[in-house]
């Protein structure tokens, strides 16, 4: 990130334009949104300009501007860098430590104005560090229609109230006052009674929450997906945006914690298979002692927590010490992995069922029923069996599994750095060498011709 976004205090201070055309007309319409003394300087300004400085909206001078002007500045854009002292004045303004815009010329500005979305107070500023202008405009106009247009009024009215629910609530009781006024009794009222309702509505919301008893901690055992943040469910996303608590495994991807609220604390508690861990007990210990103190705990853990996540011994672990559970289900490894080579978990006339298994378990490599499992179109999602390759390439041949049944090895399903890679078992223990990153193995499966990985911009490498 090479530029920070932060709102700079504008409010009565004086905002300097340089320029009177087609660009300064462009910025003076977004800048009279706001409350600044907007200077224009323009030995020529269009007639809009004019009528703007009749009606006594903005001060205009018909000179170019000069050093002396910018005292007291607390913008200054330049929109006519045609003209020949601005390289002075721009230079001026820096050594003033003035931020200066210069329309066009990013490397001569010290400050970018972003897109913006405006439900006043609320404020959304998007930037692309000048990368892509229309993709900006194109965020913005998804924003706009997605955010209701009273939202700035809500915002108000909360702001009024902010000082009494301050002083009434306090923690978690204060927040859950928050989200309940922004998420139902807010748009609620609004639409029920105007906006004219909100201050009864907050007073009796408000009322509700200082009488109502320090809610109890509980836990949320959240699948976050394989990996790409666009397949975490929306129950996922509210979950974390509301943790105080994330305890999360060491396959979350860094883009999902990036969800969680600012303000949450974020536990990593790894297991990994032959690696470094973190013991479930102590995972147990931390998530039970958490919710103990109140706090509203996400056991993060990817994919869908139900799919070999040592699911059951949290549970048991929450149940003993009598903590709230639910679980929010999540899209599991298999599922991406299947969808990035187009096929099916089953078919008509190939396969009824499917199996998902493990590579291997508390015992080592683990045993299955290699009999049934060697059957011609049978499929099966195999989990953590990169290391167990040869073992199961072992037992499946004795059990006359035919060498050219098909196995594709999806690594990093839905992530970035993913890599397909389609084989047979007589090669599989050769194919697995050097993947690096999480890998399902699709037994009795090959990529559909002609597959795309459903993103498109994710790299593949398809070695055949
Ligand atoms: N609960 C998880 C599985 C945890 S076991 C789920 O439902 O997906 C960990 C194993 O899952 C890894 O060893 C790997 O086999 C698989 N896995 C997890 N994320 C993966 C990903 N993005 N791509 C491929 N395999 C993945």
């Amino acid at each position: 990130m090479n530029y920070f976004p932060i709102f700079v205090e504008i409010k009565e201070r004086p905002v300097l334009i340089s320029g009177g055309g087609a660009m300064a007309v462009a910025k003076l319409r977004l800048l009279m949104k706001t409350s600044a003394s907007l200077v224009v300087f323009a030995v020529e300004a269009e007639p809009q300009i004019t009528s703007w400085a009749y009606e006594g909206r903005l001060v205009l001078f018909h000179r170019p501007v000069f050093a002396a002007d910018l005292k007291g500045a607390a913008l200054l854009y330049i929109t006519d860098e045609a003209a020949d002292h601005h390289q002075h004045i721009a230079a001026m303004a820096r050594v003033n430590g003035i931020p200066v815009n210069i329309v066009d010329n990013l490397e001569g500005s010290t400050f970018i104005t972003p897109a913006i979305v405006d439900r006043d107070p609320v404020t959304i500023a998007i930037g692309t560090e000048g990368a892509a202008p229309v993709l900006a405009r194109a965020i913005k106009r998804d924003l706009e229609e997605r955010l209701p247009v009273h939202l700035g009024l809500l915002a108000k009215a909360g702001k009024i109230f902010r000082p009494l629910a301050k002083s009434l609530l306090s923690g978690r009781k204060h927040r859950e006052f928050w989200i309940e006024y922004y998420d139902d009794t807010g748009p609620g009222t609004i639409e029920a009674n105007g906006a004219d309702g909100l201050p009864a509505a907050l007073y009796a919301l408000l009322a509700r929450h200082v009488s109502a008893e320090t809610a109890p901690g509980h836990v949320d055992l959240v699948g976050a997906g394989p990996g790409d943040p666009d397949l975490l469910t929306l129950k996922a996303r509210k979950a974390l945006d509301r943790a105080d608590v994330v305890i999360h495994d060491q396959l979350v991807a860094p883009e999902i914690l990036e969800l969680a609220r600012r303000e949450a604390i974020i536990i990593a508690a790894g297991k990994k298979g032959f690696g470094t861990s973190t013991p479930q007990e102590k995972i147990n210990a931390l998530m039970v002692a958490h919710a103990r103190a109140g706090k509203h705990v996400v056991r993060l853990k990817s994919g869908d927590p139900a799919v070999f996540g040592r699911l059951d011994e949290e549970i048991e672990a929450l149940e003993a010490a009598a903590i709230d559970w639910r679980i929010i289900p999540g899209i599991t490894a298999a599922s991406a992995a299947i969808a990035q080579i187009g096929q099916s978990f089953t078919c008509r006339g190939r396969n009824s069922s499917i199996r998902f298994l493990t590579g291997h378990d508390v015992l080592g490599f683990a045993e299955q029923d290699w009999r049934t499992l060697a059957r011609a179109k049978e499929v099966a999602a195999i989990y953590m069996g990169k290391k167990s390759a040869r073992f199961l390439q072992g037992r499946l041949l004795m059990n006359n599994a035919d060498p050219n049944t098909p196995i594709t090895l999806v690594e990093n399903a839905s992530r970035a750095q993913t890599r397909i890679i389609a084989t047979t078992l007589a090669e599989l223990p050769g194919a697995v060498d050097g993947l690096q990153g999480p890998t399902i193995m699709l037994l009795g499966l090959a990529p559909r011709q002609g597959a795309q990985d459903a993103d498109r911009h994710a790299p593949m490498e398809l070695a055949l």
